[in-house]
C-alpha cells in the first residue's frame, strides 16, 4: 500500500471541531442526497470526538484504548473541480494519477468531484488510503473547441444527449459539459463562443437527469449563461460571464458556482498568448481577469454558493485547495464562512456526509484554529481518512 500504513487505530480528538447534531432517531449518516430535506447546519464544538470502526462518534466505546490527539478539527475538505487523471498534455498514467490524489490528500482534501478525466480513475476508490472521488465521465466538447486531448469531442453537437446519457454510466452521478471555449474559426475576429446551441443543451440536461445524474458545465463566455440556466444546469465552473441578472437567476434557482481563482488568475496569460493572433479574445480575457474579484464578490452577495475547486490537473497543480481558499478572503468572506464553504456546504451540495454521529470518519486536524487563520489550512497536523490517520506533520507520532 506504501506510505502510512493502516494501523486500526481508535482515536480521541479534544478540542474544537465541526459538527452537525443529527434529529433523534437519524442514523447519523446525515445528508440529505438530494432529497431536499432540510439538514442543520454544521457548528463548531468544543469536546472531544472518537473515531472508532471508521466513524466518528460522541461517545467512547468500552474496551477500546485511544491514542489521543488535540487540535481544532473539520470535516474533509472537498475540491469540486480537480482533474485527477489528467495532465497539461492530457491523459496520465496510474502512477501519476495517484501521486494526485495523494497530493490532494495530503492537504485534507478527501472528497474530490473530479469535473471530467480523459481515463478511467475508478479503481482510486477501491485504495482505502486515497480520497473519495466522485467521477464526471469524460469532458464533453467538439473537435478544435477544447484543450485537445483532454475531452470526448463530439464530431456532431446534435449527439450530445445521448452522449451525456452515456457518460452517466462512466460517473458518479455528475456529468460535465464544455460550454464554450474560443472558436479559432474566425481568424482575428475569433472570440469565445457557446459549443452549443439552446435546445441541445436543453435535450443534454434533461438526458442526464432522467439517468440520475446532474450536470456541470465549463463556461467563460457571457453568451452561454442564459442556454444553460435556462436548460436547468445544476452547477457553473468559472462563470466568469455571468452578468447582473445570471447571477440573481443563478442565486434563484440555487445553482452554485465554483469561482477557481487560481485558474483565472491565469486569463492574463492566456490574453498575451493569444494577444497578436486573436486580439478580440485577449481582449474579453482580460476585462474577465480585471474583474475577476468584483464579479466573484457580486456571486456571493446575491447569495450564490460558491464551491470549492482548484481545478487542478491542467494548468494548476494538485495540492493547492488551501492556496485557493486563501484567496477568497478578497472576496470579503471571513475565514470561517470559507471553512463552512471548503467542508460541510459543499458535502452537502454534493450529497455526502459531515462529521456527524456514526458518520464515516473523514476529518482534519490543525494546530490552530483556522477561523483565525485561513493559512494553516495548507499545514494539517492529522489527516484522518476513514478513520485511519493518513497524513499530516503529525501523522508518524501515532
Ligand atoms: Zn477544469
Amino acid at each position: 500500500m506504501g506510505g502510512v500504513g493502516f494501523m486500526s487505530g481508535h482515536l480521541k480528538f479534544t478540542g474544537s471541531f465541526l459538527w452537525r447534531d443529527s434529529p433523534a432517531g437519524d442514523t447519523g449518516n446525515g445528508n440529505d442526497g438530494g432529497s431536499g430535506k432540510a439538514l442543520l447546519p454544521a457548528t463548531w464544538v468544543d469536546g472531544s470526538l472518537y473515531v472508532h470502526h471508521g466513524v466518528v462518534s460522541r461517545h467512547p466505546e468500552a474496551g477500546l484504548t485511544y491514542r489521543e490527539i488535540r487540535g481544532w478539527a473539520v470535516p474533509g475538505l472537498v475540491d469540486v473541480h480537480c482533474h485527477v487523471g489528467l495532465g497539461s498534455s492530457g491523459p496520465v498514467d496510474r502512477d501519476t494519477q495517484e501521486a494526485q490524489a495523494r497530493a490532494d490528500r495530503d492537504v485534507g482534501v478527501l472528497l474530490i468531484r473530479d469535473c471530467g478525466a480523459p481515463v478511467d480513475t475508478r479503481w482510486i476508490n477501491e485504495r482505502p488510503e486515497l480520497p473519495r472521488i466522485i467521477h464526471c465521465g469524460a469532458h464533453l466538447a467538439r473537435p478544435k473547441r477544447y484543450l485537445r486531448y483532454f475531452g470526448l469531442e463530439l464530431e456532431n453537437p446534435h449527439d450530445l444527449p445521448a452522449e451525456v446519457a452515456r457518460q452517466t454510466a462512466r460517473g458518479d452521478g455528475w456529468v460535465k459539459i464544455v460550454g464554450d471555449w474560443i472558436d479559432r474559426a474566425d481568424g482575428a475576429d475569433s472570440d469565445l463562443r457557446p459549443l452549443w446551441d439552446g435546445r441541445i443543451l436543453r435535450d443534454a440536461v434533461q438526458a442526464a437527469h432522467e439517468h440520475g445524474a446532474r450536470v456541470t458545465v465549463h463556461t467563460f463566455a457571457r453568451a452561454t449563461i442564459d442556454d444553460l440556466l435556462d436548460a436547468g444546469v445544476d452547477c457553473i465552473e468559472h462563470g466568469t460571464g455571468m452578468d447582473s441578472d445570471h447571477i440573481a437567476e443563478a442565486a434563484r434557482r440555487g445553482v452554485p458556482v465554483t469561482p477557481t481563482m487560481l485558474q483565472i488568475a491565469r486569463f492574463a496569460d492566456f490574453a498575451a498568448q493569444a494577444g497578436a493572433k486573436y486580439p478580440v479574445y485577449a481582449a474579453t480575457m482580460s476585462a474577465m481577469h480585471q474583474r475577476n474579484i468584483e464579479h466573484q464578490a457580486s456571486l456571493l452577495a446575491a447569495g450564490v454558493q460558491l464551491l470549492p475547486g482548484t481545478d487542478a490537473g491542467g494548468y494548476q497543480a494538485h495540492g493547492s485547495l488551501p492556496t485557493e481558499l486563501a484567496r477568497w478572503l478578497n472576496l470579503g468572506l471571513r475565514p470561517a464562512e470559507i471553512v463552512d464553504l471548503a467542508t460541510w456546504r459543499a458535502r452537502d451540495f454534493l450529497g455526502v456526509p459531515v462529521l456527524s454521529e456514526g458518520a464515516p470518519a473523514d476529518l482534519v486536524v490543525y494546530p490552530c484554529d483556522p477561523r483565525a487563520d485561513i493559512a494553516v489550512l495548507a499545514r494539517p497536523a492529522l489527516v484522518v481518512l476513514r478513520g485511519e490517520p493518513v497524513a499530516g506533520a503529525r501523522v508518524t507520532e501515532l
